[in-house]
């Protein structure tokens, strides 16, 4: 469940904030050239602007409402800017990073989900954390998936039926340094993305050249430990990028 509010909260102040700094920065420079004040109050004006039209395409998405697809191409590429200043100020007033985080995802999937594509199924590579696997299972799944032996136990059985079924890639990755290592050797032309709101939005914002659809990961048992995922909202996912429904 996605809280608006609290996204907007953060925005809010960073727009008094640079107000604020806006204001200062006049009263300090009121013995300066009045063309370089002049420049600084457009600059803090535009990136107002830009914010605020962010703010509103974001409020959108959000709520489902329809929004063209280069709207939210050009607010991606906004809200990828703003991340880490806002990240800043929402874990300054206790708003937990995550809250952002699930925006910035919602944002990106709303984004590609408004294109249509038409991959072939081994163009598409599916990216699961290790932390699926049944904790007490001793088998070596992360090199190669189908060394599972399907008891059911965790999802890493759904997912070798899915890829029995499909010929998709699906590789279970330790970390994100290994993510990025199975991406840059595989060379996939989309890629489905399954983690917790950090990872995904780290994975997102490292791979802009082609479209990757995030996907999170379920934690009954709190983080790193026995997840889960819905396997059915990747079956979606893959339709979706093959043009299947
Ligand atoms: S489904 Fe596969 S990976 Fe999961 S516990 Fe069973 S054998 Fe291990």
């Amino acid at each position: 469940m996605i809280d608006i509010k609290k996204y907007l909260t953060t925005i809010c102040i960073l727009v008094a904030i640079l107000i604020l700094g806006t204001v200062i920065v006049n009263i300090f420079i009121s013995s300066l050239a009045h063309i370089f004040g002049l420049l600084i109050n457009i600059l803090v004006l535009s990136i107002i602007i830009i914010i605020i039209f962010s703010t509103i395409v974001t409020y959108n998405v959000i709520k489902d409402k329809k929004v063209s697809s280069s709207l939210m191409k050009i607010n991606l590429k906004i809200a990828n800017l703003l991340f880490n200043p806002v990240i800043f100020i929402a874990s300054s007033i206790g708003i937990p990073k995550n809250e952002i985080r699930k925006i910035f995802v919602k944002l990106n999937n709303s984004y590609i989900y408004s294109n249509e594509y038409n991959f072939n199924s081994e163009d598409i590579l599916i990216l699961i954390p290790h932390c699926i696997q049944k904790n007490s299972c001793k088998l070596k799944v992360t090199n190669k998936i189908e060394n599972c032996a399907k008891c059911g136990l965790c999802n890493v059985s759904d997912l070798v039926k899915l890829k029995e079924k499909t010929g998709m890639n699906v590789f279970i990755a330790t970390g994100g340094t290994l993510a990025r290592k199975i991406i840059i050797d595989n060379k996939p032309k989309a890629v489905i993305a399954v983690a917790c709101e950090r990872d995904l939005t780290s994975g997102i914002q490292d791979m802009k050249h082609i479209p990757v659809l995030g996907v999170f990961n379920k934690r009954p048992n709190g983080p790193c430990v026995d997840t889960l995922i819905d396997i059915h909202e990747i079956e979606n996912a893959i339709n979706f990028l093959t043009n299947k429904k």
